[in-house]
């Protein structure tokens, strides 16, 4: 037994038929040449000896396989690509976290700085954002 006829590759065609022709009719060497045509766009395939063999050729799609492998393919890269995106996106979204503290350290010291009511030097600042950050870090 064999596969029955795929579906026509030009038009979709769900019922190609098995058509027949005889070669040398009435001889001794009489061959009959069996094919798969569609019925709905007439489309034929390979002739063979065989049934089977027609079916076969009709069945046989190197450039369709080759498409759905590439297209397979596609679909896997952009799969990856969805996933390294997703991935990128969660170490943004933590590098944003981090730099929101940041700057939550930054205006903590700052409004230390300005209910004193004094103008800071340069050392005392970064001595405070020091101890903020260590602060921070260590919870
Ligand atoms: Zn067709």
């Amino acid at each position: 037994m064999f596969d029955d006829p795929k579906p026509c590759p030009f038009c979709g065609g769900k019922a190609p038929i098995i058509v027949k022709d005889v070669q040398y009719p009435n001889t001794p060497n009489a061959r009959t040449w069996y094919a798969i045509e569609c019925n709905a766009c007439d489309a034929i395939g390979d002739w063979d000896l065989g049934e089977s063999g027609a079916i076969e050729k009709w069945n046989t799609r190197p450039g369709e396989n080759a498409l759905r492998a590439e297209i397979i393919k596609w679909i896997e890269a952009g799969n990856a690509g969805t996933a390294l995106i997703n991935e990128q996106r969660s170490v943004i979204q933590a590098q944003g976290e981090r730099i929101e503290q940041l700057l939550n350290i930054i205006q903590a010291a700052h409004n230390t700085f300005t209910q004193g009511g004094t103008d800071p030097s340069d050392d005392d600042v970064i001595s405070v954002l020091m101890a903020k950050i260590l602060e921070e870090a260590l919870t």
